[in-house]
């Protein structure tokens, strides 16, 4: 069934909220959902741009007076269906002048009547520019967090997302591991083939790095030709598995720009982070381990002592 497209195409919109003597009216008279308390609400809604703070705002206003078990938000491009686990759901595709801002869907036990979801509907409509403000706002951020080459995370956002890591672990008393990976003689690379085919060549090094790991693990361009990978809940053992798949894969698979394959290998150093360890010491060490595996030959993987 087409989910109903809620769209708004002027700048600004006019709701007729009337008083209706019927159940939901009931509901609506409660919760004086006029004319001014919808501005109401999209004031309030306004005054969050960040995106899961948006949808708990919106939850929290709408869950008790209708009685929801569930409100489910989907940025657009998640195609993921939604477990409604047999109970009754309302789905909306919300769009703001053409511009997809995801779909929004409201569970609960019993059916939705007609005069439900045109408060529903009404409701939506002050969540739209909100939404799309949060979008812009979490687009902006994935800008300023993201390597514009190779679309991993930059060192800007390496070192907010290790500190949080490291918190966590810390506080659950689970395993962290860090790579440090850097590729082998990569100037003879550039100098060879051209600075436009190395650049080719650290994508094709994400690619390759990507398919060996898990979506939680976290992958950052630290600068030039150096990644580094944060992997949680995972002790050294796994750490190790994992580096050296990557070794491996990097090194059979060829790489193909502009026409010409050459392979490239990879030293990786690996750090354990400890109860004593900083950001900055969590770092060196696997930093230093991969200036041990480089010494040591290259192409391989070393694991800093613990320390
Ligand atoms: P090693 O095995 O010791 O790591 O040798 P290496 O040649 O890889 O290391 P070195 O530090 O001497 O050279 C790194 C090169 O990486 C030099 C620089 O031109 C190149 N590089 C850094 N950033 C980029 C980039 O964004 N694109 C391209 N194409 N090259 C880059
Ligand atoms: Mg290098
Ligand atoms: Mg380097």
């Amino acid at each position: 069934m087409a989910i109903p497209t809620l769209s708004i195409v002027e700048g600004s919109y006019t709701v007729d909220m009337k008083a209706q003597n019927n159940i939901i009216s009931k509901t609506i008279d409660k919760l004086n959902a006029d004319k001014q308390s919808l501005l109401e609400l999209s004031n309030k809604l306004h005054s969050s741009l960040e995106l899961n703070n948006l949808m708990t705002l919106f939850e929290l206003d709408i869950s008790p007076i209708l009685n929801l078990d569930d409100v489910i938000y989907q940025a657009p491009g998640n195609s993921d269906s939604i477990d409604t686990k047999g109970r009754h759901l309302v789905s909306y595709q919300l769009v703001l002048h053409q511009k997809d801002l995801g779909e929004v869907a409201l569970i609960r036990r019993t059916r939705f009547t007609q005069k439900e979801q045109n408060f529903i509907e009404k409701i939506l409509l002050a969540l739209l520019s909100p939404l799309n403000n949060a979008l812009d706002y979490l687009q902006a951020i994935n800008l300023a967090s993201l390597d514009p080459l190779t679309g991993v995370f930059n060192r800007f956002a390496m070192d907010s997302m290790v500190a949080r890591e490291i918190d966590l672990s810390q506080r659950n008393d689970t395993p962290l591991s860090m790579l440090a990976i850097d590729i082998d003689f990569f100037k003879k690379v550039n100098d060879t083939y051209g600075h436009a085919f190395g650049d080719c060549v650290l994508k094709h090094l994400t690619e390759c790095i990507k398919q060996c790991t898990r979506t939680t693990d976290a992958m950052f361009r630290y600068g030039g030709e150096e990644f580094n990978l944060l992997l949680n809940n995972t002790d050294m053992t796994g750490a190790q598995e994992l580096a050296e798949r990557i070794r491996q894969n990097i090194e059979q698979t060829p790489c193909l720009c502009d026409g010409q394959s050459i392979n490239i290998t990879i030293s990786t150093g690996i750090s354990i982070l400890t109860k004593n360890d900083t950001q900055a010491s969590f770092f060196k060490r696997a930093d230093d381990a991969l200036y041990q595996a480089k010494s040591a030959g290259r192409n391989q993987v070393i694991t800093a002592d613990i320390q």
